[in-house]
């Protein structure tokens, strides 16, 4: 099969390998749709705390079961479905209680197992039985199944948060997650909802989804803005899905009192937050909430929205390029040049 293997930084390969064949309770799943993920592209260029090379990157992946080892009754040859690509141990008190995304021992797909950049995928035993194939219904686009773990990791926040009626939130980043974290927080009943972002071209992208403000944080003053939508008392919650520290900063400056503030996007380079900056925390009694991927109950939730229509992301997927051109997708990401783009097999 052909896969693309990460070998180290910046050295992404295409070779023809072997087809993986499964083993008692594994499953193979010929690869239909994977999306490219901001980590994908910043794993190729960096590396990342998680990932093990060499690697086929990919953890966005949908595609059809081909195969099943023996004892496997979860899902069946022929079936569509979506991967939930975190691995847990499915004992640990985590995994009891519906969060095995912090599992102690939770493995990846694309980072500690080989992912979606080729043709086949093997879904390891450990997988298979803590349910992380999430079976199609027959009319589900397989592209938008790509959707799911996104929309899975702002699932996760957005209930830590508690998002909900009457909020004010604020998302830095018109990217696909910030757009994704916006439709969800209207659903969930958000009255307000406004995007930051420096860069024209998200603004002028994220124009056509017209269901919410948007602001370019170098023309108008993030504060000032904020306190005009508020009546004065700020917002209620702000989500960061870019990994600025301005936008951590800016973030800080417009919660109101008791504000939330969610700590989606992990920062980049090394930044010397101030007292001062920190200090919110304390003198305004702002709650911060953390979050980290996506638990297999988050996918199923995920799933569910976007094959129900609840959530619509059709005009989210702006390119879908054939597993070839993996490299000159993730240079499209990483110059921000489109919104979502999957990789079609
Ligand atoms: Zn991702
Ligand atoms: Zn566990």
């Amino acid at each position: 099969m052909k896969a693309f293997l990460l070998e180290q930084a910046n050295n992404l390969v295409l070779k023809t390998i072997e087809i993986p064949r499964c083993k008692a309770g594994e499953v193979l799943v010929k690869v239909a749709a994977c999306g490219i993920c901001r980590t994908d592209m910043k794993s190729y260029r960096l590396g990342h705390r998680d990932l093990h090379l060499p690697r086929i990157l990919g953890h966005e992946i949908a595609g059809t079961v081909v195969e099943i080892g023996a004892g496997v009754t979860e899902v069946h040859c022929g079936e569509r479905v979506q991967v939930s690509p975190g691995l847990p141990c499915g004992v640990c008190p985590n995994c009891l209680t519906g969060l095995n995304h912090l599992c102690p021992n939770i493995e990846i797909m694309g980072f500690h197992y080989d992912g979606g950049f080729a043709e086949y995928v093997l879904i390891p035993s450990k997988g298979v039985k803590a349910k992380v194939l999430n079976k199609l219904p027959d009319h589900f686009p397989i592209e938008l199944a790509a959707l799911t773990e996104p929309l899975a990791c702002c699932i996760n926040i957005q209930e830590s948060m508690d998002i909900g009626s009457g909020d004010t939130i604020i998302i830095f980043g018109a990217g696909p997650v910030g757009i994704l974290n916006a439709k969800l927080a209207k659903l969930r009943g958000a009255k307000n909802i406004a995007i930051f972002d420096v860069n024209k071209k998200r603004l002028h992208q994220a124009a056509g989804f017209a269901f919410c403000h948007l602001f370019n944080p170098l023309e108008q003053d993030p504060v000032k803005v904020v306190r005009e939508l508020t009546d004065g008392t700020g917002a209620e919650a702000v989500i960061p899905c870019c990994p600025d520290i301005a936008a951590f900063r800016q973030g800080l400056s417009i919660l109101r009192k008791r504000g939330k503030f969610g700590f989606f996007s992990g920062l980049v380079g090394e930044h010397a937050v101030s007292v001062g900056e920190l200090n919110n925390f304390h003198y305004k009694e702002i709650r911060l909430f953390g979050a980290y991927g996506c638990s297999s109950e988050h996918n199923k939730k995920a799933l569910l929205l976007l094959s129900s229509g609840m959530l619509e992301v059709d005009n989210l997927i702006t390119k879908i390029i054939p597993l070839e051109d993996i490299k000159e997708g993730l240079r499209m990401v990483e110059k921000l040049a489109e919104l979502k783009i999957v990789v079609k097999c």
